[in-house]
């Protein structure tokens, strides 16, 4: 028997007891994967897939060329997939050739010229495919909200492994590749005078149940906020909280805490406001715990130091004022009103974040024209910050441009605060400002314009 009348016949004994017949057309697990045309990747079982689950698009590599964007776009834009997969793997004939030497062959064979045909041979699985992941995440058709993951695949075991970019390649691709250290870089140099670690967070009990050795413990509500009228502290308040860290101008700042630096974030603004430079620990309190790292219970004291502020520099904050002004500009095109908080309180139907009391604003809604991007969507699930190709295309897919003047909010401003860090620092954005007053001002504000 050949192989085509093998196939044939193998196909009439499938098709005798064929029971497919009730599946529906979008993927089941709403997943798509590209993979390499190699016959010992057998993509469906290798990841437990049934018929209906996923879109597998093969071709020589796993490559995401132009034609396999073709099929992922119209993968997720027309049939829902969400999670999508890039698959390599050892010993793959793509390392075996140069696209010169192909080239040169067909032409030999043939008579014609093939030199317009990448075959795009490569040299290094693991590189060839964080490449194939940017290229999924430039493309503006795919939005970053996919969760996209690569693989190589072990022909001799069986095995997936997972290859993401490493930590400081994608810090280096930041807009300002400064205003972050990773929790190496701080375990290193936790021990350096010259460095002081300040934990802010938003539960003020947390620093007292185990922090990073020689961190001070800032309490956002006592520290970073006046204590009779509403507002930020004053220059005089924070030269007193840098002197009794230690802190002069040569300290290097390190800010950290939990929920993913909300409240670190916030104390950078604040910081940044008064001209004080600082940085935040890239997945604070959080990650530095999963991994394992050393606590400490002991509150340091340091002596006090000369610390002075500047500033401040107001083209960092919106008042409430400015943000009226603003509404005009955005309905315009010119600027844009970014409100980080969640669905819910967006729509009005919640006053602050589920988990937290009710209370703040006498009204639920946003501020109109604004766009609903939930600061969280800026991280990874590990508290890290995303590459700044997804955080690009987060901002920019919803017309948050860096030509635009743009101003952030949420219900008191620390969230708004880490959406602020991200366009400013790692977006490298111009114009930003932190309207910290947010939502608890703007919904109690008589006569100020609401949408649902
Ligand atoms: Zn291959």
């Amino acid at each position: 028997m050949t192989v085509y009348e093998e196939a044939l016949q193998a196909n009439a004994a499938y098709a005798s007891s064929f029971n497919l017949a009730g599946l529906a057309m979008p993927p089941a697990k709403q997943l798509a994967v590209v993979a390499c045309i190699d016959a010992r990747l057998n993509v469906e079982p290798m990841l437990g897939l049934r018929p209906g689950d996923a879109h597998v698009i093969r071709n020589a590599g796993g490559l995401v060329t132009d034609d396999a964007l073709r099929s992922l776009i119209i993968s997720h834009k027309l049939l829902g997939t969400e999670t999508f997969f890039v698959i390599e793997h050892t010993d793959c004939g793509m390392l075996t050739f140069k696209d010169e030497q192909l080239q040169q062959r067909l032409k030999e064979e043939t008579g014609q010229d093939a030199n317009s045909i990448p075959f795009y041979a490569f040299s290094n699985v693991e590189e060839n495919l964080l490449g194939q992941l940017k290229k999924i995440r430039r493309s503006p058709f795919l939005p970053a909200s996919i969760d996209l993951h690569g693989f190589v695949y072990d022909v001799q075991t069986g095995k997936l492994s997972e290859v993401v970019q490493p930590e400081e390649e994608v810090m280096a691709e930041y807009a300002n590749p400064d205003a972050l250290v990773p929790t190496d870089w701080v375990a290193e140099n936790m021990k350096d005078p010259k460095v002081r670690l300040i934990e802010v967070d938003v539960d003020t009990a947390a620093y007292d149940t185990g922090h990073i050795p020689g961190a001070v413990g800032w309490n956002w509500k006592n520290d970073l906020e006046t204590q009779l009228q509403r507002d930020i502290a004053d220059k005089e308040g924070l030269e007193r909280l840098l002197s009794k860290a230690g802190v002069d101008k040569d300290t290097t700042i390190i800010l950290y805490g939990d929920n993913n630096n909300w409240f670190a974030a916030y104390a950078l603004w604040v910081l940044e406001y008064y001209g004080v430079d600082a940085k935040l620990m890239n997945g604070g309190r959080k990650k530095w715990i999963d991994e394992g790292r050393e606590l400490s219970t002991d509150a340091p004291s340091y002596s006090p130091s000369k610390a002075s502020a500047k500033g401040p520099k107001k083209d960092l904050r919106a008042l409430r004022d400015q943000v009226m002004d603003h509404l005009d500009k955005v309905k315009k095109g010119r600027g844009a009103l970014v409100d980080v908080r969640s669905p819910r309180e967006y729509s009005g139907e919640l006053l602050a974040p589920e988990n937290l009391p009710q209370e703040g604003s006498q009204r639920g809604g946003h501020i109109p024209g604004a766009q609903n991007i939930v600061w969280s969507q800026a991280v990874n699930e590990d508290g890290t910050f995303k590459t700044a190709d997804q955080l690009a295309e987060l901002y920019q897919s919803q017309g948050v441009t860096p030509d635009k003047d743009v101003i952030a909010y949420c219900r008191i401003g620390e969230r708004s605060a880490h959406t602020w860090f991200v366009l400013t620092h790692l977006l490298g954005y111009k114009n930003v400002r932190n309207y910290d007053g947010s939502w608890t001002e703007w919904g109690s504000l008589v006569g100020a314009p609401v949408e649902k």
